[in-house]
């Protein structure tokens, strides 16, 4: 397991945790992820391992059909640094973008079929 550090464009919201070394990503064509576009996790962080720090009240939650899934965002910078999975209560896949040391944009990735569920 790795430490890993990801924040917002900002930095009003500064996460943590650990996870397999980061190797691939995950797209999924529902409404929301192809809007945003953003390379999420292949893995799920549970909730107790993912730490947060928020400054100024800045995280913001928005939902939609089922309002199972949560996606939070910054509302300073807009920027969406991880979501509360559809798939497994109380588990999270954080934006590869927003991590200290991975470059997103060299990950493979699969996709996930978010659109059906
Ligand atoms: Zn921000």
């Amino acid at each position: 397991m790795q430490e890993y550090e990801g924040r917002c464009h900002c930095g009003a919201i500064k996460f943590s945790f650990k996870a397999p070394k980061i190797v691939d990503g995950l797209r999924c064509n529902c409404t929301i992820c192809s809007n945003k576009g953003a390379l999420m996790s292949s893995f799920l962080v549970p909730q107790e391992d993912l730490l947060v720090e928020i400054k100024d009240g800045a995280l913001a939650t928005y939902k939609f059909a089922s309002e199972v899934a949560e996606h939070h965002f910054c509302k300073i910078c807009g920027i969406y640094p991880f979501h509360h999975t559809l798939r497994k209560k109380g588990h999270y896949r954080v934006n590869l973008g927003c991590i200290e040391g991975v470059d997103s944009l060299k990950l493979p990735f699969d996709v996930i079929d978010g659109a059906s569920l």
